[in-house]
């Protein structure tokens, strides 16, 4: 019989090393902290309101790669949500991510050379934008940075912009048309069923014991297995040796409305540094209701976020890439490689990185790929394959 590979976790990356080591024909035995799989793409269903509850925010399945979307629609049918975020700020509301409405908006633009002149005339001369500020004062301007940008991602990181490295922001597109998907990806979704349902397609016929803590008994499990997949924080497998990886964490608040509809959309950004929360997120948006279920709806249920320092106690959830916690995140890679070859580190948590779900999906893909093949297992810089 072939020896069992314990998987530390049930979010996606652990769940997807899961599926693909069980149907390659060897043994897996999953352990997961939380009551239910789905790591911070868990949902569930809430009958007063008629949705699917993002229980740990938003998530938005989205892809560019043929081989990744047909892989998760094995476990799922996507329902054609698109992500159409709404900013408000202040008192006025705006079409996000910036596009041609949104420079109408601003800036009375009506054509997309009437934008590119626009944004031509608000563009600072910056040659090498050399932070996330600057990089927004380069390419839109100060007037887009300070209503957009500036405020929202002071209070979603903690630090002013001109402290964070541009890649943050790198991901949402700039348009001169009226396209205002949030996502360049052809591919994006939401599983209908929830997440809840895709996981349990995704580790059926799958041991999975719930509320077991690897951490609290960690030397016990790794002298019972010889390979391990672990996808939690790499700084708490080895009991923050070198200090603490440096997270941003979220509280949510959520709140059940007697109304039918709240904000009209799935997600509304407030950009402005003066309300605490950076987002309000109403859930049955996300399920792409027909008019009338929507209006004959009895409640809403929305969640605002708000973002929190990280740190003991506190979930993580953004690994903050300074070049100081990356530099302390090598010295913990090298530990593993020196310490633990038998364990793989995997996922957002373990390779410390603003994983969206199709890259750890990629990545995950492209370990047991190379573990069935005769690659090694220990950590790996991966880079996901789109
Ligand atoms: N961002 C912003 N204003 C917005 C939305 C996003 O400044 O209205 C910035 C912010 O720094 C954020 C980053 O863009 O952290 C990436 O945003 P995204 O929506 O992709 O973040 P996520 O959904 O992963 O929290």
């Amino acid at each position: 019989m072939s020896p069992c590979t314990l998987i530390v976790g049930a979010g996606l990356y652990g769940a997807a090393c899961a599926r693909e080591l069980h149907d390659a024909g060897h043994r897996v035995h999953v352990i997961e902290q939380r009551p239910q799989p789905g790591g911070n793409c868990a949902t569930r269903y809430v009958a007063e309101a008629d949705c699917h509850e993002h229980l740990h925010g938003a998530h938005i399945f989205h892809t560019d790669s043929d081989r990744i979307w047909t892989w998760v629609n094995r476990f799922a049918r996507f329902n054609g949500y698109v992500n159409r975020v709404k900013v408000r700020h202040g008192d006025a509301l705006y079409s996000f991510p910036i596009n041609l409405f949104t420079l109408y908006q601003v800036f009375g633009a009506k054509t997309p050379d009437e934008a590119r002149a626009a944004l031509a005339r608000e563009r600072q001369p910056i040659a090498e934008p050399a932070n996330l500020e600057e990089h927004c004062l380069a390419t839109v301007g100060p007037t887009l940075y300070r209503l957009f940008i500036e405020g929202y991602t002071r209070k979603q990181w903690g630090r002013h912009p001109s402290e964070l490295p541009a890649e943050i922001i790198k991901r949402i597109p700039v348009r001169l048309d009226f396209n205002d998907n949030y996502f360049n990806d052809r591919w994006q979704g939401i599983p209908i069923g929830g997440y809840a349902a895709m996981f349990d397609r995704l580790l059926a016929g799958i041991r999975v014991d719930f509320g077991v803590d690897f951490l609290r008994d960690r030397d016990h499990w790794l002298a019972r297995y010889d390979r391990v997949i672990y996808t939690g924080p790499i700084d708490a497998f080895f009991d923050h040796v070198h200090g603490r990886l440096e997270y941003r964490s979220l509280r949510f608040e959520r709140e059940l409305l007697p109304i039918a509809d709240f904000q009209g959309n799935a997600v509304v950004n407030y950009t402005d540094a003066a309300v605490p929360y950076t987002r309000i997120v109403e859930h049955r948006h996300f399920d792409l209701p027909s008019p009338a279920r929507n209006e004959r709806a009895s409640h809403t249920l929305i969640t605002r976020e708000y973002p929190a320092a990280g740190g003991a106690g506190a979930e993580p959830y953004y690994p903050v890439a300074t070049a100081a916690n990356q530099a302390r995140f090598e010295r913990y890679r090298a530990l593993a490689d020196e310490l633990a070859p038998q364990v793989h580190f995997g996922g957002r948590l373990a390779e410390y990185r603003y994983y969206d779900m199709h890259q750890v999906i990629g990545a995950a893909l492209a370990h047991v790929q190379r573990r069935l093949h005769g690659g090694c297992h220990r950590i790996d810089a991966l880079t996901p394959s789109a």
